[in-house]
């Protein structure tokens, strides 16, 4: 299919359940005069909404789904951070790792914090996130945007995640990392034309040696149990070449997920059991695009979290 731009993929607007709930929100906008037309049975409904209508995702609960180019900047509910601006591809990181509440979590490259503001709203603010990024502009976003949607129980760190130690007693109770390093950025459709954003085959080669060691570093923790795995790049081997490439490294100790079944797009078929692996895109799931690998440890106790 042709790749749809910016133009046409939806404005979705995830609820902050630390805030709000689903029923209230929709209430809201029906007061603001949108109709609302229940839960999408399909993407073709999500492609076809127009004029002031707006849907709940079919795949994603507290997702709302408004036309392509609605603007909510200056919407009450998101300055007040009762709702969160996040394409649905980027939202499924957070969903798909699925913390326990009270659990203790890495957000390894965290910055601008929407997903740590997700997480934070799945652990209902029970647990630790320990959050790191380099970029000291990015963080003072992030500290921003998380004081606004209510997230407590994190700590924020300016530090490189390959110099967090896996031994710090501080991380001894750490069982799930979410991992979304610096990619290409090549699946972002409201980037400069496609054609001048590709990247040169020696930046694809260095991001590609950086996610991969930070891959590696982050199955170093010895509590974890569940990894996810994210880039917003289109480039193979910037995903499924990365995974594969640290599954062999690290020998049987830890497996692919055969993450969302019903998710329609899927990885690459770089390796046998790439297909576990989830891909997004304009085309095919109206969102940017994406790729998501959910890994686990293997043995005792780790079917539990699945
Ligand atoms: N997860 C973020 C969100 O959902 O808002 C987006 C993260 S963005 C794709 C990647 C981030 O990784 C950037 O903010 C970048 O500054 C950060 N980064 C790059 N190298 C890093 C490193 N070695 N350690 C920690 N963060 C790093």
């Amino acid at each position: 299919a042709a790749s749809p731009g910016a133009s046409q993929v939806p404005r979705y607007v995830r609820v902050n359940t630390l805030k709000t709930c689903v029923d209230d929100v929709i209430d809201f906008f029906k007061r603001q005069g949108y109709s609302y037309l229940g839960k999408a049975a399909s993407v073709e409904e999500l492609r076809a909404l127009s004029g002031k209508k707006f849907l709940l995702d079919l795949h994603l609960p507290e997702l709302l789904v408004f036309p392509p180019q609605t603007d909510f900047h200056d919407n009450l509910l998101y300055t007040s951070g009762h709702i969160i601006l996040q394409d649905k591809a980027s939202c499924l990181p957070a969903f798909l790792l699925g913390p326990a509440a009270g659990s203790y979590v890495i957000d390894a490259c965290a910055a601008p914090g929407n997903k740590t503001s997700h997480l934070a709203a799945i652990l209902k603010n029970k647990g630790q996130i320990f959050a790191f990024d380099v970029d000291t502009k990015r963080l003072a976003t992030m500290n921003t945007m998380l004081m606004r949607a209510g997230v407590t129980g994190f700590q924020l760190a300016q530090q490189d995640f390959l110099t967090v130690d896996p031994g710090d007693p501080k991380y001894s109770k750490v069982t799930y990392i979410l991992l979304d390093p610096s990619c290409s950025g090549s699946g972002m459709v409201n980037r400069v034309p496609r054609e001048e954003a590709a990247p040169s085959a020696e930046r694809l080669q260095a991001l590609a040696g950086f996610q991969r060691k930070v891959l590696s570093h982050a199955l170093s923790f010895p509590a974890l149990r569940r990894l996810v795995y994210s880039t917003c790049s289109l480039h193979r081997e910037e995903n499924e070449d990365v995974v594969h490439a640290v599954l062999q490294e690290r020998g049987l100790a830890f497996r692919l997920v055969n993450a969302f079944p019903s998710w329609p797009c899927r990885g690459l078929a770089a390796f046998p059991g790439a297909e576990s692996c989830l891909r997004a895109s304009p085309a095919d799931t109206l969102t940017h695009g994406f790729f998501v690998a959910v890994l686990e440890r293997c043995g005792e106790g780790a079917a539990a979290l699945s």
